[in-house]
């Protein structure tokens, strides 16, 4: 695999063509800007659209290109938490009202866990500390219409220009910056490239050299269903640690009109291991498990069982190069115990576009100013991302959940302290310290977990 950030990268149709020159011909090329893009964006997923969104608001010109028409499907739990609601307040507080406004979407209020002997862990959210948000801590809303959502509320911005429907198809390196070459021939030069095209970039694979090793990447199947039964009345979503299952989770998401969003997600090295097929296992628990099968007598799915990849976040890459920033997904950003990427892709977003800002400023796109963005990137979400994987490789016994349940589940005050820990990052740094849960276990029921 070549890893040489200045690799030219084309590809046909199911075939990667490296290290080759493209044609040419320039009667079947047109350069779609006389003058070069200062920054081009590559994927309008909220990666992208968090990018293109604080560019716009930085006064910052840029392209931003998606292969599909807006609104369209993505695989995945459909849950936004209080990350994306925060940052989207922080950036203009016009925005958030505009989505409270939005259809289609349900107010999360906390979490249910299961540990695997059934025994329940619930997490109401607190607001974060200083949080000023309107509404709810998190939603549920469908991909179709979030992610259509956030390219409109790039397209009221006159800074961007929006190009939907066409495919990049490859990459060539320019003295100062990128050859981007679409579908059909067009190409956009520009001095900055954002690649957020998601789970499966090539150019963070190809071009980046971001490699998919099992251990920091995860595989999950989802499906849409009406008439489950038993729905948390209050917006709590249910998280269930299936002992066969593990690491990782079954989850039912709750969407309006009793309908939901259905899923299991688990390591891709254990899948592999145990050679586990999603989708079996998924249609097992939901036709065989002794107390959820209960829940899906009635229900109807609608839609094919559909599976995608999750980069976690738990590897380290680096993340630019000359002329370049890999954001969200293909940043491989997504938590390693939650599966939460769209929250952390906004973060990438948002960063990215701040160090846009600064290298147009010094007029330096180089590889060594870029290791800001690494630096930033790590700043913020570093330490909850290793926290994360530390939770998730304990998450691996299921005995030591089951015991870390039975604490939680009888003790209010610690009840109160997770939920703290949910949205205060440096109070849940105490999750991974034995002491805390051998403190808890010889307190008594409802008292302070502190
Ligand atoms: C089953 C499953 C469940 C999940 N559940 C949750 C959840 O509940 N909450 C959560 O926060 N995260 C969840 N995730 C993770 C989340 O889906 C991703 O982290 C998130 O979508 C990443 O956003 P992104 O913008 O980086 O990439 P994407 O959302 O994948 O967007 C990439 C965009 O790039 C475009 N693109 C790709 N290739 C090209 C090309 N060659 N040319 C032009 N455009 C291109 C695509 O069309 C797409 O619009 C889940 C993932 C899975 C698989």
């Amino acid at each position: 695999m070549i890893k040489n950030s200045r690799t030219e990268l084309r590809w046909g149709i199911g075939v990667v063509y490296l290290g080759r020159k493209p044609e040419t011909n320039p009667k079947s090329t047109t350069c779609l800007m006389n003058d070069p893009t200062p920054v081009c964006i590559v994927g309008a997923g909220p990666a992208g659209t968090s990018a293109a969104l604080k560019l716009a608001y930085h006064g910052i010109r840029c392209v931003l290109i998606d292969k599909a028409t807006f609104p369209r499907d993505k695989v995945c739990g459909d849950a936004i938490s209080g990350k994306v609601t925060t940052l989207l307040n922080r950036l203009d507080p016009a925005i958030i009202r505009r989505f409270e406004a939005e259809p289609g979407k349900v107010d999360i209020w906390g979490i249910q866990f299961y540990a695997p002997n059934g025994i329940p862990m619930e997490i109401p959210f607190v607001p974060a500390p200083g949080s000023d948000l309107p509404g709810a801590p998190g939603y549920v809303s469908r991909r179709w219409d979030f992610d259509h959502f956030m390219v409109r509320e790039v397209e009221r911005r006159p800074e961007v220009e929006v190009i939907l429907g066409k495919a990049v198809k490859g990459y060539r390196p320019l003295p100062e910056g990128w050859e981007v070459q679409l579908e059909g021939g067009e190409v956009i030069h520009t001095r900055l490239l954002l690649v957020a095209d998601g789970a499966h970039s090539r150019f963070s694979r190809h071009v980046a050299g971001l490699p998919v090793e099992k251990k920091h990447h995860a595989g999950a199947v989802r499906a849409y269903y009406r008439g489950v039964t038993g729905m948390d009345p209050r917006g709590f979503i249910e998280l269930y640690f299936l002992k066969e299952l593990t690491p990782g989770y079954f989850w039912i998401f709750p969407l309006p009109n009793g309908a939901a969003n259905v899923g299991l997600g688990m390591r891709s090295d254990y899948i592999a291991k145990r050679r586990v097929n999603l989708r079996k296992a998924f249609e097992q628990v939901v036709q065989a498990h002794p107390v959820l099968s209960k829940r899906f007598a009635k229900a109807e799915r609608e839609g094919p069982v559909q599976g995608y990849g999750l980069p976690l976040g738990s590897g380290r890459y680096r993340l630019s190069g000359d002329h370049y920033m890999l954001l969200g997904d293909a940043a491989h950003l997504v938590d390693p115990l939650t599966g939460e990427g769209i929250g952390n892709g906004f973060y990438s977003g948002f960063i990215a576009a701040d160090q846009a800002k600064a290298c147009i400023e010094a007029g330096d796109f180089s590889a060594a100013f870029m290791q800001a963005y690494d630096r930033r990137i790590d700043r913020v979400l570093g330490g909850e991302l290793r926290l994360s994987y530390r939770m998730q490789r304990l998450a691996r016994y299921p005995v030591l959940v089951n015991i870390i349940a039975r604490i939680i589940h009888s003790n209010q005050g610690v009840v109160d302290a997770i939920s703290r820990m949910y949205t205060d990052f440096e109070y849940r740094k105490q999750l991974i310290n034995p002491l805390f849960w051998i403190r808890q276990m010889f307190k008594k029921s409802g008292s302070s977990a502190q």
